[in-house]
C-alpha cells in the first residue's frame, strides 16, 4: 500500500485554506495546514513533506522568501505556488526562487489537485495513480480511460469530471461541489453545463457499453457505482 502523500498548505485566506484541506483530505493526502509565512518555513525545516502548496501574499515571511529560505536550507520538496490573476511576474519570480510550479488564482480544484499528482509523480512514485470502478479504469498519469479493452477518448473536461466520480465512487458528488471542482468557483447551479457533461460522459462511457455506471440521484446530485455500473 503508498502511505498519504503528506502536503503542507501554507495559506491565510481562511476559506481557502479550509475548503484546499477538506479537499485533499478526502482525496487521500494528509494534510498540514498553516496561515503565516514563518511558521510555514519552520514546519518544513523540522519535519518532511512530499509537496509543499504555497500561498505568496502571507503574513510573517512573503511566500518568495519562504520558498526561496527552504531551497538554501536544502529542501527539494517541490512547491506549488499560489498567484493573483495574470501575475507574471511573480510567477517568474517563484520560479528563480525555486518553485515547481504555479497556479493563478481563482483556480478549480481539480486543476490543483492534477498539479499535485503531477509534481508527486516526478518527485517518486508514492501516489496510486489509477482510478477503476469494475472494469472502467481511469489512468491519471497517462491521461487515459479505458473500459474493458476498450479504449474511451475523453476532452480534458470529461477527463476531469469523471475523475471527480471515480475518486468519490460510491458517494453522491453535488452540483455544487462539481461546479466548484470541475469549472471554476464562479459558476452559479442555474449553470446547466454539469447536466450536459454528464450527458457526454454517458454516452462514452455507459451507452456504448449497454452499462450504467453514472447513476442520477434526485435532487441531490450524481453517483458513480463503485463496480463500473
Ligand atoms: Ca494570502
Amino acid at each position: 500500500m503508498n502511505t498519504a502523500p503528506r502536503v503542507l498548505v501554507v495559506e491565510d485566506e481562511p476559506a481557502l485554506a479550509g475548503a484546499l484541506t477538506d479537499g485533499l483530505r478526502q482525496d487521500g493526502f494528509a494534510v498540514e495546514k498553516v496561515a503565516d509565512g514563518l511558521v510555514a518555513l519552520d514546519t518544513c525545516l523540522s519535519r518532511p513533506f512530499d509537496v509543499i502548496v504555497l500561498d505568496l501574499m502571507l503574513p510573517g515571511l512573503a511566500g518568495l522568501d519562504v520558498c526561496a529560505r527552504l531551497r538554501r536550507a536544502g529542501v527539494s520538496t517541490p512547491v506549488l505556488v499560489l498567484t493573483a490573476r495574470n501575475g507574471e511576474r511573480d510567477q517568474l519570480s517563484a520560479f528563480h526562487t525555486g518553485a515547481d510550479d504555479f497556479l493563478a488564482k481563482p483556480f478549480s480544484y481539480r486543476v490543483l489537485l492534477a498539479r499535485l499528482h503531477a509534481l508527486l509523480r516526478r518527485s517518486g512514485p508514492r501516489v496510486a495513480t489509477t482510478l477503476t470502478a469494475g472494469d472502467l479504469v481511469l489512468d491519471r498519469a497517462a491521461r487515459r480511460c479505458t473500459r474493458g479493452a476498450v479504449p474511451i477518448e475523453l476532452t480534458p473536461r470529461e477527463f476531469t469530471l469523471l475523475e471527480l466520480l471515480m475518486s468519490r465512487a460510491g458517494k453522491v458528488i453535488t452540483k455544487r461541489q462539481a461546479l466548484d471542482e470541475v469549472w471554476d468557483l464562479a459558476l452559479g447551479e442555474e449553470s446547466n453545463v454539469l447536466e450536459v457533461y454528464i450527458g457526454y460522459l454517458r454516452r462514452k462511457i455507459d451507452l456504448p457499453f449497454g452499462r450504467r455506471a453514472i447513476g442520477t440521484v434526485r435532487g441531490a446530485g450524481y453517483r458513480l457505482d463503485p463496480d463500473g455500473g
